[in-house]
């Protein structure tokens, strides 16, 4: 089949490459291995520059009336309410955090792009860039296992979103740097009752035995994240002992914050490792015309960052939209590559120092936390804060209208 862009892979970021790429009338075809995509919750933080990307796509307030737009953040110590994070300075029409389950973002996603342009059920196997002897010089051949058996997709131009676990990059020589933590983190939603007055606020609680996170989800829910204690138990539905996730989280919250979870009004528990990633390219450049032949690597695809912060997917969404000028040829592929990495090795340097901050422990070293973290929320420093976790204060965020 012959297309002007391939993008492999249908999560959030291969269906903000391909809605943009329709919208400029280019002809897309997104491949998604899996027959469905799991409706899992996973990324539930959606910021303002991504909001302006789905504003651009026309589906903005869509999503938003989907989710809770959470105007600030309550931080607390063990014992005292430390002070209060606005984001009323973040400039432009979001002023907010939009909380919202992944699946939610991907459907309003898909329904922009089109289903009919989603091939659900095809695996990209490889990818061969185009040969100088090419009869197809410039164009770009993504082969592909499909239930009916192989196929062949050629197109100007291929993006790749297909996750962390891409081994693409591999079959065309680029290799992957990882780091690993050391720490591990549990996270689940727990029902909730949404007369609570702090119902739409997200809280974060700085204590001596670990951090807590908690933030409003839509349906009535909450996501509670907590550090496990010492090098934390591996990922799975049970941690050693026969504790499920879910008993983990519940037993640090309540030991951290005093508040008391039910494990019945859990609904939905997972672990993660964080982890950070970097391709060691972004963009190759296979053929002859400045748009032809290139295939781009976006999302986690390209990169990973501890989750922390919420910034992975918002990277990934900004850099789909990137991707999307380089193979309409407004921007070359050397200042996608620029950009992006820039902007990529920014986020992930913020993800680790939010990461650091929750993993002081002991008393002495905690209080201290306590109060320069109050210090800093009554200053001038709280706007500059408060723009940086909105992600408007990353490299490349895009223009705030
Ligand atoms: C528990 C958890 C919580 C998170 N919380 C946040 C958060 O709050 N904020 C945030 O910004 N980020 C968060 N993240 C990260 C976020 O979920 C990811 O950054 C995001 O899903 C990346 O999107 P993607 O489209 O690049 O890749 P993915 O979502 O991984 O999608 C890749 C798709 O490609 C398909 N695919 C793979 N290989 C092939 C192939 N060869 N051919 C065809 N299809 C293929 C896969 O089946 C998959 O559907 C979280 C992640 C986890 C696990």
């Amino acid at each position: 089949m012959d297309t002007d862009v391939v993008v492999i892979g249908a999560g959030p970021v291969g269906l903000a490459a391909g809605a943009l790429l329709r919208k400029r009338g280019v002809e897309v075809v997104v491949l998604e291995r899996e027959a469905e995509r799991a409706r899992a919750s996973q990324a539930i933080g959606v910021t303002p520059p991504s909001l302006g990307i789905l504003d651009e796509l026309g589906c903005a307030d869509e999503l938003i009336s989907r989710g809770i737009s959470i105007r600030k953040a309550v931080v607390h110590s063990r014992h005292r309410r430390l002070g209060e994070l606005s984001f009323a300075p973040v400039a432009g029409r979001f002023r907010f955090i939009l909380a919202v389950a992944q699946h939610h973002t991907e459907d309003v996603l898909r329904t922009q792009l089109g289903t009919g342009h989603v091939r659900y059920g095809v695996e990209a196997t490889a990818i061969e860039p185009p040969g100088a002897d090419d009869q197809d010089a410039g164009r770009v051949t993504v082969k592909a296992r499909t239930s009916e058996g192989e196929a062949d997709f050629r197109a100007q131009a291929v993006i790749v979103c297909a996750g962390a676990r891409d081994h693409l990059g591999a079959g065309l020589g680029l290799t992957r740097r990882r780091h690993t933590y050391g720490v591990q983190f549990a996270m689940g939603d727990w029902e909730h009752d949404p007369r609570e007055p702090a119902a739409r606020e997200a809280q974060l609680f700085f204590t001596v035995d670990g951090a807590v996170e908690s933030f409003p989800l839509a349906s009535d829910r909450r996501r509670w994240i907590v550090q496990l204690p010492g090098s934390g138990s591996p990922a799975g539905a049970a941690a050693p002992g026969g504790k499920r996730i879910r008993e983990q989280v519940a037993e640090l919250v309540q030991r951290r914050t005093g508040i008391e979870l039910r494990l019945e009004d859990c609904r939905w528990e997972s672990s993660f490792t964080p982890e950070r990633s970097e391709l060691d390219r972004f963009v190759l450049e296979g053929g002859t015309g400045r748009r032809s032949g290139l295939v781009v690597f976006a999302g986690d695809a390209a990169h990973t960052m501890p989750p922390i912060g919420g910034q992975g997917m918002n990277t990934g969404l900004a850099d789909a939209a990137r991707a999307a000028e380089a193979v309409c040829g407004e921007i070359n592929g050397a200042e996608y590559e620029r950009r992006r990495r820039r902007a990529f090795r920014v986020a992930a340097r913020r993800a680790r120092a939010s990461m650091a901050v929750g993993t002081v422990r002991g008393s002495v070293a905690s209080g201290m936390r306590s109060a320069a973290i109050a210090a800093v929320l009554r200053s001038a420093a709280a706007r500059p804060l408060a723009r940086m976790y909105a992600m408007q204060t990353l490299p490349d965020a895009r223009p705030v209208r």
